[in-house]
């Protein structure tokens, strides 16, 4: 893997319920990868850009919405390797260019928006409809990466992390597709603590079917109650904790992801749902472009 991408710094949380409670929390900062493409949507993207530069292909095409961390991270991963990169947005074009389509153009991503009815209909079979170069040329990537070489790649996020012999790993859960790649690698014996972000996710679980095949996950619990009303959702509470948790510890979060998760676990330690010695690792898996979209001044990071 390149880019540094096993190169995984840690954290220490320090706090004093924690030395309390006799509990090691860290946060291995898969957010320092790269100050704008920062966490788990690099792992995803590797395998899928190994395909594309295997057979050919010169074009990647993916698809997301106006903030999505994995359409700017395949502009930046695109260019890395010399490939073009064509992004297909979600609705229509913007009257203000959200910050990460700007950044995805600065990185050569050609946009194409595409109507919110056609939108959820693109796919591989399909893509020619919605670009001008000849589909041969062309390599697709699902959206956030979803699908078996983004669970393979994910997956490489525990070889840095198990060498520490964590009893808990924890992450954000968007689609699964990371949750699905820290369990398809058996290397640890930690229990695995997905948070997801979505309210009432029911599709979890099958897509953790579709993504691990026969292997049934265990040792693996899902908090289900830090999603904040839905996905990009938030409050005060969780924007005050974002900014506390800055404060005491100099990790920035962001809303979507990593600071729902960072306060679930947080709740849950206080709660004593982790045993004495316990020692969390907590995965910060990126994101943080996403809080140019809030207001200035709404966080101090
Ligand atoms: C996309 C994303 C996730 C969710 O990843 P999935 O593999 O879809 O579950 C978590 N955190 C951040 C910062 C992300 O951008």
């Amino acid at each position: 893997m390149d880019i540094k991408l096993l190169d995984i710094k840690f954290d220490s949380v320090k706090h004093e319920t924690l030395d309390m409670l006799g509990i090691e929390w860290l946060i291995a900062r898969l957010d320092l990868i790269h100050p704008i493409v920062s966490g788990n949507k690099l792992y995803k993207l590797y395998f899928y850009v190994q395909d594309a530069i295997t057979n050919n292909k010169t074009i990647l095409v993916t698809k997301g919405g106006a903030y999505s961390n994995h359409l700017v991270a395949s502009a930046y991963y695109a260019q890395l390797n010399g490939l073009k990169s064509i992004g297909l947005v979600r609705g229509e074009k913007a009257k203000h260019q959200s910050h990460t389509l700007t950044q995805c153009e600065a990185w050569g991503m050609q946009l194409a928006y595409i109507s919110r009815e056609d939108y959820p209909l693109i796919n591989e079979n399909n893509i020619q409809q919605y670009v001008s170069f000849d589909k041969k040329h062309c390599f697709f990537i699902p959206e956030g990466g979803y699908g078996n070489s983004g669970t393979k790649g994910a997956s490489h996020i525990m070889e840095a992390i198990s060498s520490l012999n964590p009893s808990y790993i924890t992450t954000a859960v968007g689609t699964g597709c990371t949750l699905s790649g820290l369990l398809y690698n058996k290397k640890s014996q930690a229990k695995i603590i997905a948070v997801p972000v979505l309210k009432g996710f029911h599709d979890l679980e099958k897509n953790m079917s579709d993504l691990l095949a026969s292997q049934t996950p265990i040792n693996f619990e899902v908090f289900n109650d830090y999603h904040f009303g839905g996905y990009a959702k938030k409050n005060e509470v969780l924007l005050q904790f974002m900014n506390a948790f800055y404060v005491e510890n100099n990790i920035p979060t962001d809303f979507v992801y990593t600071g729902k998760m960072i306060y679930g676990i947080w709740d849950k330690i206080n709660a004593g749902y982790f045993p004495k010695e316990s020692k969390i690792i907590s995965i910060h898996t990126g994101g943080l472009q996403g809080n140019l979209s809030l207001p200035k001044g709404t966080l101090v990071f």
